[in-house]
């Protein structure tokens, strides 16, 4: 099966744009980073693209995280955690796990993403899969609270799982983080189907940029 990665624009925008392969998302050029900024190019309004970075603004943090407590996704989520903010030398992200979903601003859960979807940022790997759904509130410049990731087993008991998991768990968790698109390097964690189990040079030089970039995107909610 041929994974695909998704960019559709579904419940916040009346038009739909065209499932995009991940291929097709990102320049095949190899540097010390890669584009990490949603590209919104089709809405009901028509089209205007718009190219948009996203951060977690320093009096949101720690953000709040509320994960399933399942096949232990939780530690799973708590390592990813550790390299995002590992990669951040100067305190500008932190994540903290929560009990209390309502008040949560990541929503992490082990179940397949509903159907219903506004941008879904969609990866697969072998034995699990990925997915995290970014909500522009119809703006464009917000970014709705919670922001939702998914991840779930494909193949349940494989022997891998565990990895498999705290890669997704990593990956799917840059996404939370403002990288809004894949890399076209598969060595990197932010690759469509990662394999990584640290983050790479390009991965640590995109987040660090990403940080450091004017947000056009507010976190609002919930
Ligand atoms: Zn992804």
């Amino acid at each position: 099966m041929i994974p695909r990665s998704r960019l559709l624009l579904g419940a916040t925008f009346v038009a739909l744009a065209a499932a995009l392969a991940c291929s097709d998302m990102v320049s095949p050029t190899r540097g010390t980073r890669y584009d990490w900024r949603l590209i919104v190019d089709y809405d009901s309004a028509g089209p205007r693209l718009d190219t948009l970075s996203f951060h977690w603004p320093r009096n949101r943090l720690p953000v709040r995280i509320w994960v399933e407590d399942s096949l232990e996704l939780p530690s799973r989520v708590r390592e990813g955690i550790a390299l995002w903010k590992g990669a951040l030398l100067y305190g500008e992200w932190d994540g903290v796990l929560v009990s209390d979903s309502a008040t949560a601003d990541v929503i992490v859960r082990l179940t397949q993403p509903p159907p219903q979807i506004p941008i879904r940022l969609a990866g697969r790997v072998l034995s699990c899969s990925g997915a995290t759904d970014v909500d522009t509130v119809g703006t464009r410049f917000e970014l709705a609270v919670p922001v939702r990731a998914y991840i779930f087993p494909t193949i349940p008991g494989a022997a891998d799982l565990t990895q498999c998991l705290r890669t997704v768990a990593a990956h799917e968790l840059g996404h939370t983080l403002g990288l809004f698109q894949h890399s076209s390097d598969s060595l990197d964690l932010m690759f469509s189907e990662p394999t990584a189990r640290f983050l790479t040079e390009r991965d640590v030089g995109t987040i660090t940029n990403a940080y450091h970039f004017t947000a056009d995107m507010f976190p609002v909610g919930p």
